[in-house]
């Protein structure tokens, strides 16, 4: 498995008098898409500026690509894309320019600018607005402009904040395909949003914040690789009779959490690689419990997301992180 792309750990921050994250760890694996999800005042914005390094945080330390982005801004700024969530355009300049002066920002050779305005244009569906000022363009249009510019120096993180509020849905809809590609092309993605129907169609995990703490980071079932280890997937195992006997035995399993018995079948969150998982079934033989299947839970972003916010409140076992 390749090194983690981006890397948090113990982060703390406080505003004055506030608590806003809380010893946060985690790891992201490159070429991701983690949905950041969680309520209102959560520790999601905050988060996405520690790691851009726009906050400095009372302690702990965030790593992009291996590098301190607390040591070594400018060299992490150089690999990463950022959108705030109330990003600013220059309405008095047009695409080209806006392109422009964000690739010259970034520091692109000067015979590089041009190239990198037309592809940037090309890809964000610009390239017929090229000449007309930003001013002038639709909502859904000025937020392709403000990604087009936080991404024409082909970084290889893209932190966004709130990338689709106000958008129409066939907007949205453009926007995931944009995400889709970029994904496609190697880029890791960090995306918060509220809307999460619309993350689903491209995330491949979700982290979710409560309270300025990881509630809950795990792999989407519909695309949970079995060679990560380091976030928790959903997998349902099936037995030959009533699974509420098992379920206490599988809860006591080292990387098991379970999460729901339904009939004969338990639903687990599962800590551990394809090898653990060969383990996890060998262990279910050798003691004697009848197991039909064990296959990867399809489950949408907002049941797992429900689900992790539901098992807090009754104040179930919070799941497992990333070490
Ligand atoms: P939302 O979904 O509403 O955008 P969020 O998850 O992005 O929320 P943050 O904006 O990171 O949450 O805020 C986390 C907490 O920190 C909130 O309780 C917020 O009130 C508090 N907070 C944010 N900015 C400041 C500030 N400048 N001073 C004091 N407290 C702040």
């Amino acid at each position: 498995m390749s090194p983690p792309i981006i890397e948090v750990f113990d982060l703390t921050f406080d505003y004055p008098g506030f608590r806003a994250l809380n010893s946060v760890r985690l790891s992201i694996q490159p070429g991701t898409v983690t949905a950041l999800v969680g309520p209102n005042g959560a520790g999601k914005t905050t988060l996405l500026r520690c790691i851009a390094a726009l906050e400095t945080p009372l302690s702990g330390t965030v790593r992009v690509a291996g590098l301190d982005v607390y040591e070594h801004p400018r060299a992490v700024h150089r690999l990463m894309g950022y959108l705030s969530d109330n990003f600013g355009l220059y309405s008095d300049l047009t695409v080209a320019q806006g392109l422009a002066y964000a690739a010259r920002s970034q520091g692109l050779p000067t015979a590089a600018v041009a190239p990198a305005v037309h592809t940037t244009a090309q890809r964000m569906g610009l390239d017929d607005k090229l000449h007309h000022l930003a001013s002038t363009l639709s909502r859904g249009q000025r937020q392709r402009l403000a990604i087009g510019q936080a991404i024409i120096h082909t970084p290889q993180v893209l932190l966004l904040d709130e990338p689709a509020s106000g958008l129409d849905p066939e907007a949205r809809s453009a926007l995931a395909s944009v995400f889709k590609v970029l994904q496609a092309q190697g880029m890791t993605l960090l995306v918060s949003s509220h809307i999460l129907a619309e993350l689903d169609e491209y995330s491949t995990h979700m982290l979710a914040l409560n309270q300025g703490r990881v509630l809950e980071h795990r792999a989407l079932g519909h695309s949970a690789p079995a060679t990560h280890d380091t976030v928790e997937r959903s997998l349902r195992l099936e037995f030959v009779a009533d699974a509420a006997s098992v379920a206490p035995w599988l809860q006591a399993q080292a990387p098991v959490r379970v999460i729901e018995v339904h009939g004969n079948a338990v639903e687990i969150g599962f800590f551990g690689n394809a090898t653990a998982q060969a383990a996890l079934v060998r262990a279910c033989v050798t003691a004697g419990h009848s197991l039909v299947t064990i296959s990867p839970l399809a489950e949408n972003l907002q049941q797992s997301y429900l689900k992790s916010l539901a098992a807090q409140r009754a104040g179930q076992q919070p799941a497992r992180t990333p070490a």
